[in-house]
């Protein structure tokens, strides 16, 4: 008997948590945060879970014994506010979690696992996670320090117990992204995590199909994102802007590039590496620079630096370091000495810098003429448990009004990439004056109450600042033709439709095309015999 178990990305998107287990093993696909759900409770800043306790009051996380960090422990208050901890921890009884790629949406919550407990996941997603410890902030749900984090090769055979895994890269709009096919004694399931056919990678997810063509699956669990009601779709949503595929996006931004003649900000993820390989290449051929916002530029640059896990992606010297508005701390004696006793705003190069961005300003860290003491490349290394980090020159980075001035005196060399296209405009343009040129959004369209309100906001920025709003982006997921067409190529005899806000709409895209079409229920244990 196999049972599979749905907690997350039930008639939603994202937030997968699939158990699936048999009498003596128990893995998990995926464990991420369901933001959607989330956003029916708490909000962003003033309203937000501090605890998985808190999750678990508003059934956000499952109460899954032998799973958590922990688990088992709890304080015991004495009146006059002493504590003392009791309890004994459980047992592990969860074997493996296996990632389908880097997105939060998907290992946002494997902070809170036990880290006993082996998380899987391809080479590169394993390094893009590492990297996005260094970039972002720790929260108490994302702390991975710890964790056993594993590597598994592709068509490579996992055993645990009865369970044989096998991974496989698919492309999705972030590299690393993988599926995986599982065979419990006569039964297969195969689990799509968020792919595509239409990115550059599309031969990896063709790929991925042959495997699942050439072998019966029994149970299949896919993604479904744009599997959507064609009558709900208004051709006005910018949803009705997104291009086809990932080629359209080069050759839409390098028509638009072509024929301007001012500043070009391009607005998108910061996690999709392939995209900014789009505007590259754009940035090359129209003779124009490309600067990358500081998260985007140190994960690129340490990305290769252990290994050459993804090729044909820009280096040092490709692109220009945009570092974020930094305020020099004015209580420090620095400040007052050097300001006269005068309050101003004064924004920082490399005193104060924190993160990723002290790592990539190492070199002016050493050199410092604000710094009393001096520390070596090599003290920096310990200190940021980098052993690849490296010194950057001045002349890579953009920082400090000088440095945006450099971008207005001639906008039409440069094209500046940001994950976040207002702040960058709030930092860029000057009093009393546009910046003028073309802004480019590239992001998914937005689908949530608050992501309109953001946009109308971008808005007013771009009348602020006088830029024409042209879009170019494409999606990270399937479309509902393609998805039909993979289904009739699958055949699977169950099919479970996950990560999507219509699971009806496979009644219309899987019909035919499979015996049995189930919509997960959350927290429903589907059981199934083997033959
Ligand atoms: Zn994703």
């Amino acid at each position: 008997m196999v049972d599979v178990t749905f907690y997350g990305a039930v008639s939603r998107i994202g937030g997968n948590k699939t158990l699936i287990e048999d009498s003596d093993t128990k893995i998990f696909l995926d464990f991420g945060i369901n933001y959607s759900k989330e956003d029916l409770f708490f909000e962003f800043p003033l309203l937000r879970p501090s605890c998985k306790e808190d999750l678990f009051k508003l059934n956000l996380l499952p109460i899954i014994p032998g799973l958590y960090q922990n688990q088992g422990y709890y304080p015991i208050y004495k009146d006059d506010g002493t504590f003392s901890v009791a309890g004994e921890s459980e047992q592990k009884q969860i074997n493996a979690i296996f990632l389908s790629h880097a997105h939060m949406d998907h290992y946002g919550y494997f902070g809170l696992l036990r880290h006993d407990i082996p998380l899987y996941m391809s080479d590169i997603t394993k390094k893009l996670i590492e990297l996005r410890e260094d970039v972002g902030s720790k929260n108490w749900n994302s702390n991975l320090e710890n964790s056993d984090i594993k590597e598994i090769e592709k068509n490579k055979n996992l055993q645990i117990n009865d369970f044989n895994i096998n991974r496989y890269d698919v492309d999705h709009s972030i590299l690393g992204a993988s599926g995986y096919i599982i065979h419990i004694n006569n039964i297969t399931i195969a689990y799509t995590g968020d792919f595509r056919f239409h990115g550059y990678r599309k031969d990896l997810t063709e790929d991925f199909l042959s495997n699942l063509k050439n072998q019966h699956i029994d149970i299949l669990i896919t993604e479904g994102t744009r599997v959507t009601d064609k009558m709900e779709q208004d051709e006005s949503t910018i949803s009705s802007k997104s291009l086809e595929t990932e080629q359209d996006v080069y050759e839409k931004c390098h028509e638009i590039v072509s024929n301007e003649d001012k500043l070009i900000i391009y607005d998108a993820s910061y996690a999709d590496l392939d995209r900014v390989r789009t505007l590259w290449k754009i940035a090359k051929k129209t003779g124009r620079k490309l600067v990358l916002d500081s998260k985007k530029a140190f994960i690129l640059l340490y990305l290769n630096v252990e290994n050459q896990l993804v090729k044909d992606i820009p280096q040092l010297g490709d692109f220009l370091i945009y570092l974020n508005r930094h305020k020099f701390n004015k209580r420090g004696k620095i400040y007052n000495g050097l300001t006269n006793g005068h309050d101003v705003y004064v924004e920082s190069f490399e005193y104060y810098r924190q993160n990723h961005e002290a790592q990539l300003t190492v070199k002016q860290q050493i050199n410092s003429k604000l710094k009393k003491k001096s520390k070596t490349l090599e003290e920096y290394q310990k200190q940021f448990n980098n052993p690849y980090l490296f010194e950057i020159d001045e002349s890579n980075f953009i920082w400090g009004p000088h440095g945006r001035e450099k971008i207005l005196r001639n906008p039409n060399e440069y094209i500046v990439y940001t994950p976040n296209g207002m702040q960058t405009m709030l930092q860029i343009k000057p009093a009393n004056q546009p910046i003028n040129g073309t802004y480019i959004y590239g992001k998914a369209e937005p689908f949530k109450e608050e992501m309109i309100l953001s946009f109308k906001r971008l808005q007013n920025w771009l009348r602020a600042c006088n830029f024409k709003l042209e879009y170019a982006h494409t999606s990270g997921h399937v479309n509902r033709k393609r998805m039909g067409e993979f289904l009739e190529e699958v055949r699977p005899s169950k099919l479970f439709p996950i990560h999507t806000e219509q699971p009806k709409v496979f009644f219309e895209v899987g019909y035919k095309k499979t015996q049995e079409i189930i919509l997960p229920e959350y927290g429903k244990k589907y059981s199934f015999k083997s033959n």
